[in-house]
């Protein structure tokens, strides 16, 4: 029932997307070309952009889903510039407001910031800007937790809607509002009032996260059901998608890193992403040793530190920077050719993001992602506390476990949209060089990792992945050893493969304890295993166990 409403709202916001948004003679089509020109110094708007600022600027409630530097500021900064009023833009992160703020004062545009770090003066002026009929600010970036807590502002923005200087309300990353999201924010809720608090007044909402499930509960939270969504497409058709095994050896996992910097991308300029801080840190000084010109970026590292690392990059001194994800926001490189990444993402999104740093000039480039099913848990303790979490990382290891389907059609289906090996070009690697699926049976190996933990219960031990492999593969602890299971003859990669496939498709789960220190994740019987256990059944997974 619940998904009959969905697709009516749907198929409302379908219907007014027919609406022709891209006409140019709207009473305001001069004034926004010539701001674009003058104020922005931007030649050409981008796909999208220009439905979404006729739209907005016709005071429609909007959701606008574009890829992360597709260029979904300029369709609220553009509207609020030709606007009398003021633009409120909502945004989860101060950096991502400074960084605005900056672009803002370079093109002469008046905005300012409001936040718990704001001070007194800087509120003040605020204020008397929002009532203050004769004032040139336009836009006005707050972060949600703000407006939740501060009267004073609600107070402020509701005499400015009765004077009818409240233009529109903008949120970024309007993702936040839903539970389903990755990146669920609960501050976001308070969002939900606008609506009926300034009626009348246009939302626009952000994202570059696509699910229609994500979409309809934002649309819910935030009383805009049914309005219009604008969808760009996410391929990246000069994308290269690659996965490679990462090798269990350090030195040979080194070995192929140098290999891609000294020739694949021999003077090509690129980023590798680590997991952690400690990774990031101990693969710089690995690399440096090596005699590569490689920087080290991430959040525990001085400001004035890592503004130098970024600049060197920018200028070629440095041919990558290998960094966490705190790399990212801002980065405005336009060759980049190359991301690798030294342990997978902790989701498709990310992943998506993180790859989609490479090749903004359009120009090929290339996404390597070096995987190992141990990084995994490394990953899961870190997210198995959000609502979609594990599900988001599994989702990013079947993309790394699959061995014959396009990249870029998996890519395609994590944001809804059909993307065929003819789009695809031969710009992934399985295009490039197709392999025959071979559908092999696990359900016995399944078992028999049964058998290894029940042994292991009866020891009352806790079997982490690793222990679990070690066992089966007749190593480590003799105790939690299975004498009558036969050492498996495919290679531990293969069995990590297995091992992996059965986690994405719940005959195994991760079972999380706290110890004094950090969170470990052992292995235990997933919710399908009653399954697994009837000897008819069949667990296939397309693999070639070698
Ligand atoms: P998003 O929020 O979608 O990730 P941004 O709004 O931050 O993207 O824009 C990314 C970059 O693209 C910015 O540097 C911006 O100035 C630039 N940009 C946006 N629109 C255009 C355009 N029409 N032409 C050229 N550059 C643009
Ligand atoms: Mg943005
Ligand atoms: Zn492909």
């Amino acid at each position: 029932k619940e998904k009959l409403k969905d697709d009516a709202l749907l198929k409302k916001s379908l219907s007014i997307s027919k609406k022709n948004w891209n006409k140019e003679d709207f009473s305001w089509s001069k004034d926004l070309k010539k701001a674009l020109k003058d104020v922005f110094k931007i030649d050409k708007l981008r796909e999208l952009q220009l439905p979404t600022i006729n739209s907005v600027m016709s005071n429609e409630d909007v959701i606008l889903i574009m890829p992360t530097g597709g260029g979904k500021s300029l369709c609220y900064q553009l509207p609020a510039v030709i606007s009398k009023g003021i633009t409120i833009v909502v945004s989860p992160l101060l950096s991502l407001m400074e960084d605005q703020l900056y672009g803002l004062q370079k093109h002469n545009v008046k905005a300012r910031m409001l936040s718990a770090k704001c001070d007194k003066e800087n509120v003040k002026i605020i204020m008397n800007a929002l009532i203050d009929k004769k004032s040139d600010l336009k836009l006005i970036y707050v972060t949600p937790e703000y407006m939740a807590k501060s009267n004073r502002f609600m107070n402020k923005l509701q005499k400015a809607f009765e004077m009818k200087r409240l233009d529109r309300f903008a949120i970024d990353e309007v993702h936040c509002c839903s539970q389903w999201g990755h990146d669920f924010r609960p501050d976001y809720k308070f969002l939900g009032i606008l609506k009926s608090m300034f009626p009348g007044v246009p939302i626009l909402g952000l994202t570059a996260t696509a699910p229609a499930k994500i979409i309809v509960d934002v649309q819910k939270m935030l009383d805009i059901q049914g309005c219009l969504v604008l969808r760009a497409t996410f391929n990246r058709p000069n994308l290269y998608y690659e996965v490679r095994r990462k090798p269990t050896d350090k030195d040979t996992c080194l070995a192929m890193i140098e290999n891609l910097l000294k020739n694949r991308f021999k003077d090509k300029s690129g980023i590798i992403y680590t997991t952690t801080i400690k990774d990031a840190e101990q693969l710089t000084t690995d690399l440096r040793a090596l005699g590569l010109k490689v920087g080290c970026y991430h959040a525990m590292l001085e400001a004035d530190y890592r503004s130098e690392v970024y600049s060197k990059w920018i200028s070629g001194k440095y041919q990558a920077v290998v960094a966490t994800i705190a790399f990212g926001l801002g980065i405005d490189k336009a060759d980049v050719r190359f991301v690798i990444h030294h342990c997978i993402s902790k989701s498709m999104e990310n992943f998506y993001q993180e790859s989609g740093r490479a090749g903004r000039d359009g120009k090929k480039s290339v996404s390597i992602v070096l995987y190992r099913l141990l990084d995994i848990f490394k990953l899961s303790t870190m997210v198995f506390q959000d609502k979609v979490g594990l599900q988001n990382l599994y989702k990013m290891l079947a993309y790394c476990l699959d061995q014959t389907s396009c990249r870029r059609s998996l890519i395609a289906t994590h944001f809804e949209e059909v993307w065929t090996r003819t789009d695809c070009a031969e710009m992934c690697d399985h295009c490039r060089k197709p392999k025959e699926s071979k559908q092999v049976n696990i359900a016995p190996y399944c078992r028999q990792l049964y058998q290894i933990m029940t042994k292991a219960v009866q020891s009352e031990t806790r079997l982490t992945a690793l222990k679990l492999i070690d066992a089966w593969y007749g190593k480590g602890a003799s105790t939690l050893r299975v004498s009558s299971i036969p050492v498996p003859k495919f290679t531990r990669e293969s069995g990590e493969s297995v091992i992996g496939h059965l986690l994405v498709n719940g005959y195994l789960q991760e079972d999380f304890h706290f110890s004094a220190y950090s969170t470990i994740s052992y292995l235990k019987r997933g919710p399908k295993s009653a399954l697994a256990l009837d000897n008819n059944h069949e667990i296939l997974f397309n693999y070639e166990l070698h």
